[in-house]
């Protein structure tokens, strides 16, 4: 951008307009993965939704791309890019709880973390991420998924309303009753349509959990997964339970002599009556031996950031994913064989169920098109040391290929990677020619493509 632009932008905006040369370049243009290292033209560190407005409106004017930025948490890097407009909305963290229509507005640039601590106090919540740090826009966008989903739905599933500045810089709200196409299709069809400035949820009496983590034998991880197979397909929706791979980190509940040792896991969420927890959890406990478990009563957002700590900002990222209707026995092979190889203690996979309240929704109602899958399943590698991205890229790799002959064609698309351009159909599912459509309509020149992209319809 020259000068005079960047000038003329400076005057419009409350925000810092951060260009290559300024002092805070090197630190604004970072994201949570330490793997992406993008160059933009400019970063616009937005205080309302006026600072996102001019942002487009510039972009437009200087032909740029705009790159949004919520929580800044895509593996892709999705929240920066070469030569690109950033909007970031990292500073827009406003939140207003209505307890009486138990709903919430929540601005774009919240996390998960934000937003749990301000509807706890009401002994509120909806569905969010497991990770406090994760940003409630890109999220919710591209679905949601989290402890609550098997009993309220996906996040995109609880939003009421949504502020979207689109891609002419115009601003309109989206809902049931208004611009209900576009309503449509920002539940799924990620950060395409528009900057959204503010969301707005319903939601639910949920406060105090009963949760934690089991450990088991590596050994008697297939045990496991059959019994979470068999048995989250009918478990009380309360139960949002998931399996996981994970090597041991150094903490108090795990015995010191295992400490780096690699196990399967189980993750749960009961958000039902406390006292009924033991019997829901038993099934689990019954599989196989538990090596270590920390399990019990504590508030939801206290298992919201329980993994905090496994996933500092900086770690370098390489994720895929896959949707799956069903664990069948040659799905548990391509586990075991590739879950007990997991690299590094900040790695992991993770087999989500989507079913329970995911499955009340049509799959024609939001642009979310995997709703007949049984599982959203995530390899995640994470690792700090740049040294060691071949030998965990090729794991990821490996572990996929493995996975797939069992699974959909098409992946969550939070969770997939920026190489995953020829699943994009897929990845978008049933409702993906919709979206086209959908795009040209709202976003004919593509200004919003830092994503995983949907082409305009021709
Ligand atoms: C550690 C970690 C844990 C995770 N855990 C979960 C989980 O439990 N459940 C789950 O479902 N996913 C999870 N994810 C995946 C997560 O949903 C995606 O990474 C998501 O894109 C993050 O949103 P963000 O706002 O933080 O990301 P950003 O990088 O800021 O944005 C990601 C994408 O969303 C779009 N976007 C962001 N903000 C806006 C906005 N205001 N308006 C329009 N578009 C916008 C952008 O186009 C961008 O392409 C996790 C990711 C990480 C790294």
């Amino acid at each position: 951008m020259n000068e005079k632009a960047i000038a003329d932008l400076k005057s419009q905006v409350r925000g810092d307009v951060i260009t290559p040369g300024d002092k805070g370049y090197d630190g604004a243009r970072k994201v949570y993965n330490a793997m992406i290292d993008k160059r933009p033209a400019v970063i616009l560190r937005c205080t309302d939704v006026a600072d996102v407005i001019a942002g487009v409106e510039v972009a437009n004017r200087e032909g740029l791309a705009d790159a949004i930025r919520g929580g800044g948490h895509s593996v892709p890097g999705f929240g920066t890019a070469d030569d690109a407009l950033v909007v970031d909305l990292g500073r827009m963290r406003g939140i207003r709880v209505d307890p009486a229509s138990r709903t919430v507005w929540a601005e774009g640039g919240c996390t998960w973390g934000d937003f749990n601590h301000a509807t706890y106090a009401f002994g509120l919540a909806t569905t969010g991420g497991i990770i406090s740090t994760t940003g409630i826009a890109g999220l919710t966008l591209g679905g949601g998924i989290g402890h609550l989903t098997r009993g309220f739905g996906l996040s995109m599933d609880n939003l009421v309303s949504a502020d979207v500045v689109l891609a002419d810089g115009s601003f309109v709200t989206a809902s049931d009753q208004h611009n209900s196409d576009l309503f449509w299709a920002l539940r799924g069809g990620g950060g395409n349509f528009g900057v959204v400035t503010s969301f707005q949820y319903r939601l639910h009496e949920v406060k105090e959990i009963v949760g934690g983590v089991m450990l088991f034998e590596v050994e008697d991880a297939a045990k496991v997964m059959r019994t979470y197979n068999k048995y989250i397909t009918g478990a009380p929706r309360e139960l949002g339970a998931f399996f996981a791979w994970q090597i041991a980190p150094p903490l108090p509940f795990i015995p010191k002599d295992r400490h780096g040792d690699t196990f399967c896991a189980m993750v749960l969420c009961w958000t039902g009556r406390p006292e009924q927890a033991d019997k829901i959890f038993a099934p689990f406990r019954d599989a196989a031996r538990v090596v270590a478990e920390f399990v019990g009563p504590m508030p939801y957002p206290a298992i919201n950031s329980m993994f905090d700590g496994l996933v500092p900002s900086g770690l370098q990222h390489y994720w895929k994913a896959v949707f799956v209707r069903d664990l069948t026995e040659g799905a548990i092979e391509a586990h075991m064989k590739f879950g007990p190889k997991v690299p590094a203690v900040n790695s992991t996979v993770h087999i989500y169920p989507i079913n329970g309240a995911v499955q009340d929704v049509a799959p024609d109602a939001t642009a979310f098109g995997h709703r007949d899958a049984k599982y959203a399943t995530v390899i995640a590698g994470m690792w700090p040391d740049p040294a060691q991205n071949e030998a965990n890229i090729r794991w990821v790799k490996d572990y996929y290929a493995a996975l797939a002959p069992h699974s959909e064609k098409g992946g969550y698309i939070n969770f997939a990677a920026d190489d995953d351009t020829d699943r994009v159909a897929a990845n978008f599912g049933r409702n993906f020619d919709q979206l086209r459509k959908l795009k040209a309509k709202y976003d004919p020149d593509n200004r919003f493509r830092i994503n995983q992209n949907i082409m305009p319809a021709p």
